[in-house]
Formats: C-alpha cells, sequence, structure tokens
C-alpha cells in the first residue's frame, strides 16, 4: 500500500475512508486521551483529517520490543510510525541486566555498546544457595556474554537508533485508540493524530493500553513476578565488578541481585513470585532487611553503601504460552505478551526477539494481515514456548530450599566446565529448552563466539 511514513493524506478516497473510521474511532476506556480527543473532533473534522497519517505498520511503545520492531520493519523497506507516550531519555524499573540473548538481538539491530556511557560487562557471576554456599560462574573470555547497562541510556540509545533509520517518532504522545475497517486500522494518538494502517505492533509493556482497548486484558492480572529495585553508591565490596544473585529462603523461587555498574555504583533488587498470593506491600517491607542480611551487606561493602533516590516496583509479566500474541491487525510484542522469562524474571532479550519475529512477519506476509499474524503466532510458538515451559518447571524446582540447594549443589559439583557452560545456559546464550528442541540444534552448541567480541578476538 502505503505512503511514506508520516505522508499527510488530503483529499483522497483512502483520506475519506480513514476519516469515516476515525469518527467511529473506539477509545481506550477511562483515560484522559479520551476526553483529549474528543474535544480535538469537536473542533472541527477538517483539522482530524489534515493530521490522519499512513503508514505500513504502526509501532505502539518505544523500548526495546517496539524499538527492534521498527528497525527490523525499517530495514525491510516497511513505512512505520512509533509513538510512546515518554519522551526518551526515560528510566524504566529494571535490574538492567543483559543476557546473552539480548545482546545477540542487539548486535542484530547493529548496536553500539559504546553508546552507553555506563555499559558494563559482566565477566563472572556469583549464586548463593539458601545454605549459603556459594558458586562462581566465569562467563568466557574473548568478548561480551553478559552486561549492564541502565534503562534510562539503553532505551534512548535504541530510539535514537530507530530515528536514524527514516522511522517516524511520536515520542511524548500517547496511544488513544484504535479501531479496525475492512483489513484496515486506525490508530489515534491522544494529540488527535490519526494514522491509518495494515499493522500495529503492541509494544507497550506490561499494562498494554492496546491489549486494554481490545478488551483483551486478564481479567486481575498483577504479572508473574513483582520485582523491586534501586541504585546504590558508594560500593566497596566485590559486587563492585561481580554479578551477585542471592537466593534467599523467604524470597524463593524469586532472589535478591546486585548488578555491578561504573564507579562503585550498582542495581539491586528483588523479585518475588506471585503465585503464593503475596501482595506487593507485603514484600515491600523485606526490602531493609534483604539488604542488611551481612552476606549482601559484606558484598556491597558495608557502611559506605548508599541508597539513592527510591525504590521502585513493577510487575513481570511471564506467560506467554496463554497469551493473545495477536487481534485483528495487531501483534503483541514482549511485557505486552507476557514474554519475560517466568524463570529469572529476565524479559529484554525476549522483547527484543518478539519485536524481530513481528516485523520479519509483517515483511514476509506483504501487507496480509491474517498471514503476518499466523506467521508472528508460528515463530513465537518455535522460539519461546518450550522454553517457557522449561522455565515454570524448574521455577518449581527452585521454589523450595532442597530445591534450590539440591539445584546449585549440582552445579557447584560440575567442575569448571560444566559451571562455564551452565553461566552460558543461565544468560541464555541457547534457548532454555534446547537440548529438548533439536530443531534448533546447530554445530556450535555453546561455543558461539559473542556478540560483541573483544577486538584482538574479532581480528583472528
Ligand atoms: C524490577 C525489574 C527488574 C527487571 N530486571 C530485568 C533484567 O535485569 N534483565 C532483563 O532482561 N529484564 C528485566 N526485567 C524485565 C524487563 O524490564 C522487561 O521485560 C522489558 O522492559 C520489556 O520490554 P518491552 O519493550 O516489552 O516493554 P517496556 O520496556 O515496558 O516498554 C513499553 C513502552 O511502552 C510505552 N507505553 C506504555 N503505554 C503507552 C501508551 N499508552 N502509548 C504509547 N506508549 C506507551 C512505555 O512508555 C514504554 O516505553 C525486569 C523487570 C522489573 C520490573
Amino acid at each position: 500500500m502505503a505512503k511514506a511514513a508520516g505522508t499527510t493524506v488530503t483529499d483522497t478516497g483512502a483520506a475519506m475512508e480513514a476519516a469515516d473510521t476515525v469518527r467511529t474511532i473506539a477509545r481506550t476506556q477511562r483515560d484522559r486521551g479520551r476526553r483529549d480527543t474528543r474535544r480535538c473532533y469537536a473542533g472541527g473534522l477538517l483539522r482530524s483529517l489534515s493530521d490522519v497519517l499512513s503508514a505500513d505498520a504502526v509501532v505502539v511503545g518505544a523500548g526495546p520490543a517496539g524499538a527492534a520492531a521498527a528497525i527490523h520493519l525499517a530495514d525491510g523497506g516497511r513505512s512505520v510510525v512509533v509513538c510512546d507516550k515518554a519522551v526518551f531519555p526515560r528510566d524504566k524499573c529494571c535490574g538492567d541486566g543483559l543476557t546473552t540473548l539480548a545482546l545477540r538481538e542487539l548486535a542484530a539491530l547493529r548496536f553500539d555498546p559504546g553508546a552507553i556511557a555506563r555499559w558494563t560487562v559482566v565477566d563472572e557471576a556469583l549464586l548463593r544457595a539458601p545454605s549459603g554456599r556459594e558458586v562462581e560462574l566465569p562467563l568466557p573470555a574473548g568478548g561480551t556474554y553478559a552486561a549492564v547497562a541502565p534503562r534510562c541510556e539503553l532505551d534512548a540509545a535504541l530510539v535514537d537508533l530507530v530515528s536514524k533509520t527514516g522511522v517516524t517518532l511520536r515520542m511524548g504522545t500517547g496511544f488513544a485508540g484504535l479501531t479496525r475497517a475492512r483489513d484496515r486500522t486506525v490508530v489515534e494518538l491522544d494529540d488527535g493524530t490519526a494514522i491509518e494502517t495494515s499493522h500495529v505492533i503492541a509494544a507497550d509493556g506490561m499494562w498494554s493500553p492496546v491489549r486494554r482497548s481490545l478488551g483483551l486484558a486478564r481479567s486481575g492480572d498483577l504479572g508473574e513476578w513483582h520485582a523491586f529495585r534501586q541504585y546504590v553508591s558508594g560500593v566497596t565490596g566485590p559486587a563492585a565488578t561481580r554479578l551477585y544473585v542471592w537466593f534467599e529462603p523467604d524470597l524463593l523461587p524469586g532472589y535478591a541481585w546486585s548488578f555491578p555498574l561504573p564507579d562503585g555504583r550498582a542495581n539491586v533488587g528483588y523479585g518475588v513470585l506471585r503465585a503464593d498470593g503475596r501482595k506487593g506491600a507485603e514484600m515491600r517491607v523485606l526490602w531493609h532487611d534483604v539488604f542488611e542480611r551481612p552476606h549482601i551487606r559484606d558484598a556491597l561493602g558495608g557502611d559506605g553503601v548508599t541508597f539513592e533516590d527510591r525504590v521502585l516496583a513493577w510487575p513481570i509479566p511471564g506467560a506467554v504460552t496463554s497469551a493473545t500474541l495477536s487481534a485483528g491487525g495487531v501483534l503483541f510484542a514482549g511485557d505486552a505478551a507476557a514474554a519475560s522469562d517466568v524463570l529469572t524474571g529476565e524479559g529484554i532479550g525476549q522483547a527484543l526477539l518478539m519485536g524481530r519475529l513481528a516485523a520479519d512477519a509483517i515483511v514476509a506476509s506483504g501487507g496480509h494481515v491474517d498471514d503476518a499474524a499466523r506467521r508472528y503466532e508460528r515463530e513465537v510458538r518455535r522460539e519461546l514456548f518450550a522454553d517457557h515451559r522449561l522455565s515454570a518447571v524448574l521455577g518449581r524446582v527452585l521454589s523450595h530450599r532442597r530445591g534450590a540447594n539440591g539445584a546449585l549443589g549440582i552445579v557447584a559439583a560440575s567442575g569448571t566446565w560444566g559451571r562455564a557452560r551452565f553461566a552460558r545456559w543461565m544468560f541464555e546464550d541457547e534457548p532454555r529448552a534446547i537440548v529438548a528442541t533439536p530443531r534448533r540444534w546447530h554445530r556450535r552448541f555453546f561455543s558461539r563466539p559473542s556478540p560483541f567480541p573483544d577486538p584482538a578476538s574479532a581480528a583472528r
């Protein structure tokens, strides 16, 4: 179809059809955009007509899922409009940890870690079992297999990359509603703009306003995990350079973490599974207690540690196998499709991956909405479902002290070779359930080079 992204439709038949559709637009319930937009349309149809854009795809949300989708769509020659209610740089409540999966997806976007001032390479992780036993996990030499990147910087750098691909960006502009007419969708933004398109990618996070506007929100959904995070400074203990995961008995199968940042800072937090019915407020009161525990204090460096700003909390959805992946012309990606790993709560790699799968499905379908949805669902099933199921099983093992002690005991006893492989598995260098899915086997099992090799290794 398409006019270039951002092209204003004037007096064509398409404009009239779009205007008809705009009159019947289904607006997101309850939100502020509803009143504002009504006012805008009441102000005159001419204004709405001049604000009707057209694009092959509209991406709602410019976090990792949305940014990846936009870049891959642009690479595939599609015109794209990306909107986000936030203006970047913006913070996102997160541990800031990047797994090898996330790094591989970033590399596929031509992402340059040099764009992130506080990019921190992780060489070693330390896991502590509920029994107090500690297991060191070395990551391979020769490049980066795990890193920490503050989301404030990472997401802004991704949006910057999007802006260089010719995609139209509408930052600070929220999604307000959408309607479908035949195989076309009109997306309405909260500044009154309407965009006529074939495909919408909902990459709008855990609370996905797009999903809610379609009446597809999971009722009572609070996410599978609830996680808390804060930055600390004055870290002088080993956590200044090492990544820590503490399986505290009262957090199981959740865990507390410290992820290192430059200049004696770290991202610390914990995540707790909601399945046992725990409420956010109950989990929050544990905060000071957890970070006062002697082994955690010692790792951070004791009295000199300062907690910056305030504790933030946010849900993590990990239920991709039962999530709605597509509806009409809409494909859901990342947290909007509940795609975080239900074992670890990591979701950046999954979000980047799903953004790519959604873009690839749209490009391959040649504008056919149903075909894009079929392709997307098939690929998401292939790439994520077996891993999700295995993570859920392992999560049940870790939910008991004995299971967690036993699992870490096996890792500790597996020798240097075994621990190095486990580290690569834990950081998703291969899909979680790779052993159970022969179709994904390849010759360089756990020996693929880093997505960001050291210059010396890259030259070899
Ligand atoms: C405390 C915590 C710690 C975590 N730690 C890690 C970790 O260390 N590693 C890891 O891999 N994962 C971690 N996660 C999970 C990770 O943060 C998410 O899985 C990831 O951010 C999902 O990316 P996304 O692009 O799907 O959604 P998001 O990053 O949430 O982006 C969604 C975007 O949609 C935008 N949006 C929302 N509403 C609208 C609207 N109406 N209109 C337009 N735009 C809208 C938002 O502004 C946002 O920019 C953690 C999560 C939490 C809560």
